[in-house]
């Protein structure tokens, strides 16, 4: 923020900040003009829950063992903070897409008798037509949709290490069925609500958002693919070779850069969030972090 003086002669100066408080000579009339001092800096929020979380930069690493989704999470020097695990639960969501087929297979046998009936009793065309269109598109709405209901929740746990004996941070997802928003809760290890972060399915198509929330509602930042034109080609290439990566910029309400979530320049699963922006860490960095894994997880990709 430059420092504005003005000189006794009616000469105007945006100065830079470290001429702040100083004397200086006026070029024009050659007086004296004293800068005045910065107004003190808004103070840096503290911030809560365990130490581990204050600091502006997180590295994840993905892991891969086993089913689960797994992240150790270091600091830029490598040093592990913690240890992030997000259960799959494959063999049970197996179950859930057949019970989800089976649903739309009676979907369908149910609509395709009824209209078959009623085109034999002469029932208004537009009537059996009706019958006809949620037989086919209906059925693929069920399979969706009972797929869901019958899946498991897929939870995000925040440990202290990989030991997994100490909890730092809960995420759980809000409700089975995501087909018009996907939503879940940040909480502290006692269980107290600290944000809920979500997406709306309907506004992801071109540009991929999630929105987060405080517990009592209000906005807190808003994370947003970084360009249009990428996200667009990678959906149309589905993320070929995984090269067309997304990255993600975080903003706040009133629209300044918080921090970004990327890939890390070549590396594969490795992710950076960096919170550098926001030197005043008005964002909650339990929040900010629980974003970062659900950017990964939970964009399907
Ligand atoms: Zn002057």
């Amino acid at each position: 923020m430059p420092v504005r003086t003005v000189c006794a002669c009616g000469a105007v100066y945006n100065l830079k900040d470290e001429y702040a408080g100083r004397r200086l000579g006026c070029p024009r009339c050659g007086g004296a003009v004293e800068a005045p001092a910065l107004p003190p800096a808004p103070p840096v929020r503290e911030q809560a829950g365990d130490p581990a979380f204050a600091r502006d930069k997180f590295l994840l690493h993905e892991r891969h063992l086993g089913i689960s989704e797994k992240y150790s999470v270091t600091d830029p020097g490598g040093a592990p903070l913690m240890f992030i695990e997000r259960p799959n639960h494959i063999f049970l969501n197996v179950l859930a897409i057949f019970g989800g087929l089976a649903a739309g297979l009676l979907n369908f046998l149910l609509f395709s008798v009824l209209h078959a009936l009623a085109r034999k009793a002469g029932l208004d065309p537009l009537f059996c037509a009706l019958l006809a269109v949620w037989a086919r598109l209906g059925s693929a709405l069920v399979v969706v949709m009972a797929a869901q209901a019958l899946s498991r929740k897929r939870h995000i746990t925040v440990y202290r290490d990989d030991k997994r004996e100490e909890v730092l941070l809960r995420v759980t997802q809000d409700t089975r069925l995501q087909l018009l928003t996907a939503s879940y809760t940040v909480a502290g290890p006692g269980g107290e609500a600290l944000a809920v972060i979500c997406k709306k399915r309907l506004n992801n198509i071109f540009r991929k958002r999630w929105y987060g929330f405080g517990p009592g509602g209000q906005f807190l930042f808003l994370a947003k693919e970084d360009s249009a034109i990428l996200s667009v080609l990678r959906r149309m290439m589905l993320g070929f070779f995984g090269l067309l990566h997304t990255d993600f910029i975080i903003y706040s309400p009133g629209g300044a850069v918080l921090g970004e979530f990327n890939r890390r320049q070549t590396v594969r699963d490795r992710y950076v969030l960096d919170l550098t922006p926001d030197s005043l860490r008005s964002l909650d960095r339990r929040a900010a972090l629980a974003l970062g894994v659900l950017l990964d997880t939970g964009e399907g990709r």
